[in-house]
């Protein structure tokens, strides 16, 4: 198991302005539900503005939903979101394991 530089049971609500990686992708689900308080969506949105790589994978995401709900034939992705998170899960894994 990685270890992730952030302690899973300690609450983005109560760090400073910045959060990590790690904390996008525990609250990716949510962040895309809207179920965040505007000040926690608005950490994400920071977080998105200053790391490229959770950025180009939220674009990614947004592209996907919306190409899907253009082509009504094909059913929503609901599995885009395991497969976003587990990417990034990756890519933390393979970014602390130098
Ligand atoms: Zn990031």
């Amino acid at each position: 198991m990685a270890n992730f530089r952030v302690h899973p049971q300690q609450s983005v609500e109560g760090k400073g302005p910045g959060i990590d990686c790690i904390d996008i992708v525990n609250m990716l689900g949510d962040y895309l539900d809207g179920d965040l308080s505007p000040e926690t969506a608005h950490r994400c949105q920071h977080h998105f503005s200053e790391c490229s790589y959770c950025r180009r994978l939220f674009e990614e995401y947004c592209t996907t939903i919306s190409v899907a709900s253009e082509l009504r034939d094909i059913p929503p992705p609901a599995d885009v979101r395991t497969r976003l998170r587990s990417r990034l899960l990756e890519h933390l894994r393979s970014g602390s394991q130098k």
